[in-house]
């Protein structure tokens, strides 16, 4: 059997709070505290969550834009954690990233065919008329014209601003593309061509995906597993069907039941979310969740609920799972 092509275990990222003159270290904000994961060729994780949830420092952490405080990332086997930037160079190529905002992703001095083509210069892949080539042919699979190769960012719309930055990380064939929110800025209408374009070069490729997102009926579509992330940890993690008509969690209950899920078999009671996520500078100590659960007992307040199977597959941090 292959291994995954990413393998993560027990992430933490921990942003230390400095104060005072002598910048002393006075706490910590705990992004992400004991993150699990695996992803196999052609599959999609999902990650889902409110915003603060520590999704996007996943993704960051993952590609090596943040070091890690803990914990292993491994890739097609390798663990690659604590890597130096020079050792990481052929393992970059392998994980590319797709950004929220393609805008400010995008530099607007290059040409949208420089932007694709500078990563085959960078990695020495291909040069002159061969880095054309590729960068056209890129382009096609993209749905873009190779004449708006010649268009600089601020030329296109945000649709195809976005095809270009999927252009770019496509162009060094990566394995895994990890997508933070990707198609949020984008008009409803687009947003479907985007996801149906991000499926298409997956199959063609046997591309896997970790796509972060808050809207869960965009997460549905696109997604085989989905993970819920709550204040830095995993709090439910199941394939696609499981997760949307059985949610075990009392997050992510809550947060289907906020949504208009077009799913007339998800009958949820509408537990709706109150207040805020707190801190994480501070996290609830118990479950996190406790101070917005509708279901919390004393127990919960005191007993971090560990991540475990309640049905064949089927993980979810919660002290329900005993009764
Ligand atoms: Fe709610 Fe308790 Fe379950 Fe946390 S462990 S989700 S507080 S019932």
């Amino acid at each position: 059997m292959t291994a995954p092509v990413i393998e993560v275990e027990g992430l933490k990222k921990h942003f230390p709070i400095k104060k005072g003159l002598l910048r002393r270290t006075v706490g910590h904000v705990h992004a992400v505290d004991g993150v699990s994961f695996s992803i196999n060729e052609g599959e999609t994780l999902g990650l889902v969550g409110e915003s603060g949830c520590g999704k996007s420092t996943v993704a960051r952490t993952v590609m090596r834009l943040v070091e890690p405080t803990a914990g292993t990332i491994r890739l097609g086997g390798t663990e690659v954690t604590t890597l130096s930037k020079a050792q990481m160079r052929p393992f970059r190529r392998q994980m590319q990233m797709v950004f929220q905002d393609p805008f400010s992703s995008l530099n607007p001095r290059m040409t949208a065919g420089d932007i694709v083509r500078e990563p085959l210069l960078v990695h020495g892949v291909a040069t002159g008329a061969e880095a054309d080539a590729r960068t056209a042919e890129i382009f096609r699979q993209v749905g873009l014209r190779e004449a708006q190769m010649a268009n600089f960012p601020h030329q296109f719309s945000g649709g195809q601003r976005q095809r270009v930055s999927i252009a770019r990380a496509l162009a060094l064939n990566p394995r895994l593309i990890v997508a933070d929110e990707p198609v949020s800025a984008l008009d409803v209408s687009i947003q479907a061509q985007v996801i149906n374009l991000l499926m298409d070069l997956q199959r063609e490729h046997r591309l896997s995906y970790l796509f972060i997102a808050h809207d869960l009926a965009v997460v549905e579509h696109i997604s085989h597993r989905v993970a819920v992330m709550y204040l830095g940890r995993i709090v439910e993690h199941a394939s696609k069907q499981d997760l949307f008509l059985r949610p075990q969690h009392p997050y992510t209950q809550a947060l289907l039941a906020a949504v208009p899920v077009p799913n007339p078999r998800l009958k949820l009671k509408k537990t709706l979310l109150q207040g805020d996520v707190p801190s994480p500078v501070r996290p609830p100590p118990g479950c996190a969740f406790h101070t917005r659960c509708p279901h919390a007992m004393p127990r919960c307040k005191q007993e971090t609920p560990t991540l475990r199977e309640g049905a064949p597959g089927h993980l979810a941090a919660c002290h329900l799972l005993d009764a």
